[in-house]
């Protein structure tokens, strides 16, 4: 079986946890009544209040992973929430779903702790392979459905909804069966994936993680963490969900590339790569694994490879100090070689970092923009073909 979960969520927006919640809620979804806090002082005065019984304070970044990383932590007094919010306040958390350095605990969510009988996990993703809607569940809540998928993948149900007959009662018999539930649940499990189906087709959402949903002491099923992903393409249509967006939680680079309209994703290889087109920073980055190096990242700048974006687009790539030579691979269509090759060595006299560029252009006036790189008196290096480029781009980083 082949995880859905392995498909890429790169054109999606995230939100946090509470957030999530508050939008599940408007659904009918049943969830603890929590609380969100950006200052410690707010949390203390609330804290002191209104704390009798035991709850839980759960640190909200754009990552899994959290309860385990110490991210997520029952307290039964005042004194003792306020000793783990001053704790987490401010700090970056770092599990296996974040990069090392981690991402910052801005906000932390207080919920009375629940009474846990018993944890699921249920997810709803597009696959776009069938042009459905793949509900995925397994008994096993609580823990990353890859590693269930790869232990016992028998505690796992994949079934498919068609978006335009939606939950049909065979879809809820399978959830039961694979959760185990007794059958007086079979009403609120209807009720259940009936809410998370229509918020997941209104809000144009691309994955929506329950994990665990849990089953209560007396018998409520409760979201006790829930992850939603939107489709970015849509988000046009849900201005609710676009203020949502914390830009505290995503790479500072890629926030400011999106502002310039470039796109960047930054990778963790050595190699920078600047390209106009999506198609032609794919078959780059190939290239690059093909001649045996690691692309740095992958930048568009779109169709408009002006000296602006050029500019823009280097600083954001030498700002990474994995890098250690940049391959710039243009097609020269509506805007001519000559006019990219000038916009570069007009850029190139402001960069301060010594690296050698390996630029391949191609496309009008291709002859006299490559002559024009070659006599200039910086360390750059023409190829003829992409695949000459990557390789030559390797030769000089090794
Ligand atoms: P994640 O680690 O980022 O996925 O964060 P979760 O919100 O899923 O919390 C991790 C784990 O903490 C859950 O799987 C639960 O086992 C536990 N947990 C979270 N909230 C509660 C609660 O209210 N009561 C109890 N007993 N455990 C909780
Ligand atoms: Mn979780």
């Amino acid at each position: 079986m082949q995880c859905p979960l392995a498909v890429k969520q790169e054109e999606s927006m995230n939100i946090h946890e509470y957030q999530a919640k508050e939008v599940l809620r408007d659904y009918g979804v049943t969830t603890q009544p929590g609380h969100v806090f950006e200052t410690i002082e707010s949390f203390e005065t609330y804290a002191r209040k209104e704390i009798r019984d035991r709850v839980v304070i759960k640190a909200q970044v754009h990552a899994g992973g959290r309860g385990l990383a110490g991210g997520v932590k029952l307290a039964s007094t005042a004194d003792e929430a306020i000793d783990i919010a001053k704790a987490l306040f401010g700090k970056q958390l770092v599990t296996h779903q974040t990069d090392h350095t981690g991402l910052p605990i801005h906000k932390l969510y207080l919920e009375p702790a629940c009474e846990i009988e018993r944890e699921f996990y249920l997810s709803m993703l597009v696959d776009r392979k069938t042009a459905t809607i793949v509900l995925v569940a397994s008994r096993e809540g609580g823990m990353s459905i890859e590693a269930v998928a790869a232990e016992t993948p028998d505690a796992i149900a994949k079934l498919q909804i068609q978006p335009s007959l939606g939950i049909r009662p065979h879809h809820v018999r399978q959830v039961m069966q694979c959760f185990q539930l007794p059958t007086d649940q079979f009403q609120a499990m209807t009720a259940l994936l009936n809410s998370l189906l229509a918020c997941f087709m209104a809000k144009d959402v691309s994955l929506l993680e329950l994990n665990p949903l849990v089953l209560t002491k007396d018998e409520q099923l409760v979201a006790l963490d829930a992850k939603i992903s939107f489709d970015d393409n849509a988000l046009f249509r849900h201005r609710e969900i676009k203020a949502f967006r914390d830009i505290a939680q995503e790479d500072a680079k890629e926030v400011e590339a999106g502002d310039d309209g470039l796109s960047y994703v930054s990778l963790d290889g050595e190699i920078g790569c600047l390209v106009n087109g999506a198609g032609l920073a794919m078959a780059t980055m190939d290239a690059i694994h093909f001649a045996g190096g690691k692309p740095a990242n992958f930048l568009d700048v779109g169709g408009s490879a002006d000296a602006h974006h050029v500019k823009k687009a280097l600083d954001i790539i030498l700002r990474d100090s994995q890098v250690k030579g940049v391959l710039i691979n243009i097609f020269g269509g509506i805007m001519q070689c000559d006019t990219i090759a000038e916009g570069l060595l007009r850029v190139l006299p402001t960069i301060e970092r010594d690296l050698p560029f390996v630029v391949r252009l191609e496309g009008t006036n291709v002859e006299r923009g490559r002559k024009m790189l070659e006599e200039s008196p910086f360390d750059i290096h023409t190829a003829n073909s992409l695949d000459e480029g990557a390789e030559k781009m390797i030769a000089l980083t090794q």
